[in-house]
């Protein structure tokens, strides 16, 4: 769901325009309960795009939170995430969308990755997620109400890609304790399991309790 029901004005804002991201939000907070009220930044044209300045998962995703919070005056959510892989001492991480130079060229990425660890044999890495929660300024200049939870997803790093769902680093990468790459599993097997799936779990009961007098 991108938009708000007509009936119901928008009481949370996702902050990504991307179509796929929000529909992955949606149908983790559907899961847990918080079906309406979302909406993403399609509804706000002149909303910024805030550049990802920090140096963790936290700093960016809380940038991004507290930016959309203040320009569309409503509660907030945002998250940042990548693939922090042991023998490159967590890198790419926040660099995960532009590792191999260019943004968002994810096989350029995937494959830069593969050529770094050719000749390595561990191969341990994590998808990490964290997802921010901000509220519009509250009008003293000082208090910044903001809240983050973390999802880790451990695995390990294929030598070839497999598998066409999902994107980014998902064809190399297998979860803990099974053999088939993320790119290899149903969108809603991912998501059960998913480091998005587990930061925005946590953070569903804060939602959920901070907008049920909304
Ligand atoms: P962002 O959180 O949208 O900024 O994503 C950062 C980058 O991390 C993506 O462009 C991907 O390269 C990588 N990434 C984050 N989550 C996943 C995932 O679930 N699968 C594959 N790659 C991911």
């Amino acid at each position: 769901m991108a938009e708000p029901a007509a009936s119901r004005p928008p009481r949370l804002v996702l902050a990504t325009r991307n179509a796929g991201k929000i529909a992955e939000l949606s149908r983790i907070l559907d899961a847990v309960g918080f079906a309406d009220g979302l909406t993403g930044l399609g509804s706000f044209p002149g909303a910024p795009d805030v550049p990802e300045t920090g140096l963790t998962f936290a700093d960016n995703a809380l940038l991004k939170a507290h930016a959309i919070a203040a320009c569309t005056g409503l509660p907030a959510v945002a998250d940042d995430s990548g693939l922090c892989v042991d023998a490159l001492h967590g890198m790419p991480g926040v660099f995960s969308a532009r590792w191999a130079g260019k943004h968002g060229d994810d096989q350029a990425n995937l494959r830069l990755v593969l050529g770094q660890l050719e000749d390595v044999s561990a191969r341990g890495a994590q998808f990490v997620c964290v997802a921010a929660l901000a509220l519009p300024p509250d009008g003293d200049g000082g208090t910044r109400h903001e809240w983050t939870a973390t999802g880790v997803l451990a695995g390990s790093l294929t030598r070839v890609p497999r598998g066409a769902n999902g994107f980014g680093y998902d064809p190399i990468f297998v979860p803990e304790g099974g053999s088939l790459t993320t790119a290899q599993l149903a969108p809603e097997d991912k998501d059960a399991i998913s480091h998005r799936g587990r930061a925005f779990r946590a953070l569903a009961p804060v939602i959920t309790a901070l907008l049920a007098g909304r």
